[in-house]
């Protein structure tokens, strides 16, 4: 059915953005010494315009700096929550750097997460499972604990099953949390998402958001972006993109968050990260005709939305 196949674009999506990241790690746009670990052989090569990379490089860095600001302001006393993570590895970056914190949680479609635990399990060096606090036992292929780190599969549309999941990652409902959603509420229907955070803010009594995704809908763009997928043969139609920053603040206070800021992604580029970084970066790939640059970014937010 068409909602099948729907799911199936949807998860592509995240093979894409394991892609996109390790090619940006290859070229020295981030350190990361683990997204190898996740890339499948056959596509290592594909090769990515600058734009795109330095792209990746500013929602990698401002997803990071949130979250390490957030572990360093609770003394490691919370809990983080990555909603559509794919192979994302964060949980890894994090423990390599020895930040603590008290629970890591990945949720993802069960055909994600059980890609995930078979590249996390399979022997390597460092050891994946060499960071969790403890030995991993495997539920079943789709669901891993282990003491800090958990990964379920679930539909992030099916809030029973999700609140059942979470149960069973031992979470505690009044220790500050934050729930990173990075490229995934777009990936659902309006009414999805807000149902989403509706029910993640009644759960969590201390919840902070940290929300990235495409916004500014313009024909023009959502035919660049379906376009670009469509090279690499995903197809997806109706991205369910926040027409602006008032929006994105207007279905987050409804959801119950009362503080709300938005920036898009030429602020966090320009003005958010850090400038000698942000410098670097650009003289990687010897970007000097910076306009497209700014009108990728211009399409792109960072949401960071606090319930408490
Ligand atoms: N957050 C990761 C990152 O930034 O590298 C992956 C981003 S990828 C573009 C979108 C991810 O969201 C995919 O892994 C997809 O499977 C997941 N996703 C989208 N809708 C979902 C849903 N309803 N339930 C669970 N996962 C979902």
């Amino acid at each position: 059915s068409n909602s099948v196949s729907d799911d199936y674009s949807t998860q592509r999506t995240n093979d894409d953005a394991t892609q996109c990241k390790y090619f940006a790690v290859q070229k020295g746009y981030w350190k990361d010494e683990f997204i190898g670990r996740f890339v499948s052989g056959a596509n290592e090569e594909t090769s990515r315009f600058p734009e795109i990379s330095l792209g990746y490089w500013c929602r990698t860095k401002i997803v990071e700096q949130h979250v390490k600001q957030f572990i360093n302001k609770f003394s490691g006393k919370v809990q983080i929550i990555s909603l559509g993570s794919g192979f994302d590895t964060l949980f890894w970056r994090l423990s390599a750097e020895n930040l603590k914190f008290l629970k890591f949680v990945e949720v993802d479609f069960a055909s994600v997460t059980s890609r995930k635990i078979r590249n996390i399990m399979k022997p390597g060096t460092p050891e994946m499972t060499s960071f969790f606090s403890e030995k991993p036992s495997i539920i079943h292929h789709t669901d891993l604990h282990s003491g800090n780190y958990h990964l379920i599969g679930a539909d992030l549309r099916q809030l029973g099953e999700l609140n059942t999941k979470l149960d069973a990652a031992d979470l505690d409902n009044s220790i500050p949390t934050i729930c990173i959603a990075e490229c995934v509420l777009v990936y659902m229907s309006g009414s999805h998402s807000s149902a989403l955070l509706e029910a993640l803010c009644s759960r969590f009594k201390k919840l902070s958001f940290l929300n990235y995704e495409q916004f500014r809908s313009s024909d023009e763009f959502t035919k660049v972006m379906e376009a670009n997928l469509g090279n690499r043969g995903i197809q997806l139609h109706g991205l369910s993109m926040c027409e602006s920053a008032d929006k994105q603040k207007e279905r987050f206070n409804m959801a119950g968050f009362s503080s709300v800021e938005v920036h898009d992604m030429n602020e966090v580029f320009n003005r958010i990260l850090d400038p000698a970084d942000a410098t670097r970066v650009k003289k990687i790939e010897m970007l000097d005709e910076l306009e497209l640059l700014w009108q990728l970014l211009a399409h792109y937010c960072v949401v960071y939305a606090e319930n408490h």
